[in-house]
């Protein structure tokens, strides 16, 4: 994924800076709560929000397990429709290509729709170091971009900014970057957006290449869809000679029907509201308007390695809703800069290390950044079922690195680190495969118990410092079974 997170602390180091700061905190909780009480209502609404729930995952999961064809059946329609189609394994190859189309074009500027995909790949810097201005068109993207910020939330990236400091970072930036703040500018939410307006309008009106996301790709017609709440992304979309949309593959669903689903359980997950403000779609390109050339550049990045992984493969059905952020309360505290990638929160903990693998110290901590406490599977339209990914993956973390395809097997890659924990669990498997050996171990704790330390030597000196140590009891359990009910554990 993007360099622009490489060399980040892991997550326990960054979470601890970040909760000392209680601006942070205080803007992190009033945001959080107030999406996450509408979107409860919103949801509420519904009486069949089950059922478009249990849908939306099936729609999802049929598509993932189909992937291959649905892919080759929407570069067919894309390209029936007029859209040239490209596929990048990587970061890399994606950068190149975005690079490359932009500079055939001639220009040296661009307009963009808030993306996660193009974030995820670090495309705004490639296109920086090939000399080409990449400007943000989101409000919320913008403030981040205009305060040489990095994003800390899916749906609302400067959410870790409050409206005084939204109001300086326009009066001192906005002037660098093209028209300035106007004099006076106040904090009031009027004002800002009108700020942002006047300060976007000339670079719509200016630009000849739109780039984007989409948040779905229809396969039966080669349709691509952008649900936002602005209407900057439909500028970007409908104004510039050439639209370049860069696109995870999982974005895809079948039919036109599937879409149905996901648009009554998108925007009430995200910004709780009943109906999308604006939904864009296009196919291909048209002679009367819009684009006149359509590039759909379909990535790659992780993503089959992810399906190859049975447990894993779940997060691929995110549509990004942001609802596991908002009623996270690792998230709620931390921040979603700690996380140490564009996927903050629940979703990220379990989506970076996957992409990415686990082998870097930030991601080999993402699935420990939650107290499992469930919140985040209760609220994901897709019922993705977080905790569990959680568990698996620091069973993957534990055990060995990320995992790889070597032909049709999965193999996991040794990981670095977690030594001794690695090998109390490997002492802890053969003990419970051998039960003649736990039971011996079993009888010799319980007669030692009294010589037992109250804390952990060494590294484990930190974890019972603020535990109390379970007790071993006198006597075991399978000898109290034996000796209450009087016989043998069946094949013991
Ligand atoms: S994991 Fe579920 S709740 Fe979280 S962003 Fe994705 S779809 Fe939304």
């Amino acid at each position: 994924m993007s360099g622009t997170f490489v060399g980040m602390p892991a997550f326990p180091k960054a979470a601890h800076e970040a909760v000392g700061n209680t601006t942070l905190r205080a803007n992190l909780r009033h945001a959080t709560h107030t999406i996450r009480d509408k979107r409860a209502k919103a949801v509420a609404e519904l009486d069949d929000w089950a059922l478009l729930r249990e849908a939306g995952k099936q729609i999802k999961d049929h598509t993932l397990r189909h992937l291959d064809t649905y892919l080759v059946q929407l570069e067919e329609t894309v390209t029936a429709a007029g859209g040239t189609v490209h596929w990048a394994a990587d970061a890399d190859e994606a950068n190149r290509i975005v690079t490359h189309l932009v500079k055939e074009t001639g220009e040296c500027e661009v307009v963009k729709v808030k993306s996660m995909a193009t974030q995820e790949i670090g495309l705004n810097e490639a296109l920086e170091e090939a000399g080409i201005a990449a400007y943000e068109t989101d409000l919320a993207e913008l403030i981040v971009q205009l305060g040489h910020d990095r994003p800390s939330h899916i749906l609302v990236p400067a959410i870790h900014r409050n409206r005084g400091e939204i109001r300086d970072i326009f009066t001192k930036e906005m002037g660098e970057w093209g028209r300035p703040a106007p004099e006076g500018l106040t904090d009031t939410p009027a004002e800002l957006a009108e700020a942002a307006r006047l300060h976007l309008r000339e670079k719509f009106l200016r630009a000849k290449v739109g780039i984007s996301g989409a948040n779905f790709m229809v396969a039966e017609t080669g349709t691509l869809v952008v649900v936002e709440s602005e209407g900057n992304g439909r500028m970007c979309l409908t104004l510039p000679e050439t639209l370049i949309s860069v696109v995870g593959i999982e974005k895809i669903i079948p039919t036109w029907r599937d879409l149905e689903v996901f648009l009554q359980t998108l925007p009430r997950s995200s910004t709780a509201e009943r109906m999308n403000p604006y939904t864009s779609m296009w196919t291909g390109t048209t002679d009367t308007d819009g684009p006149r050339a359509f590039h759909l550049v379909l990535i790659d990045n992780g993503r089959t390695d992810t399906l190859a992984d049975e447990v894993g493969r779940q997060a691929l059905r995110c549509i990004r809703c942001s609802a596991c952020l908002n009623v996270c309360p690792v998230y709620e505290r931390a921040g979603g800069h700690a996380y140490g990638s564009v996927y903050p929160g629940p979703i990220g903990a379990i989506l970076s290390p996957q992409l990415r693998g686990t082998a870097s110290e930030i991601d080999a901590s993402l699935p420990y950044a939650s107290s499992l406490c469930g919140a985040c599977y209760e609220v994901c339209p897709v019922a993705i079922d977080i905790p569990e990914v959680l568990v698996h993956l620091r069973e993957r973390v534990v055990q060995g690195g990320p995992a790889t395809r070597q032909g049709n097997r999965v193999v996991l890659k040794p990981a670095k680190g977690h030594a001794a924990e690695r090998a109390a669990m490997r002492a802890a498997g053969w003990a419970f495969v051998h039960p003649g050996a736990l039971r011996a171990g079993q009888r010799m704790a319980s007669r030692t118990r009294r010589f037992h330390p109250r804390t952990l030597p060494g590294p484990g000196r930190a974890w019972s410092a603020t535990r109390d140590l379970p007790q071993v009891p006198a006597e075991p359990f399978r000898d109290w079974w034996q000796r209450t009910h009087g016989k043998k554990e069946s094949g013991k």
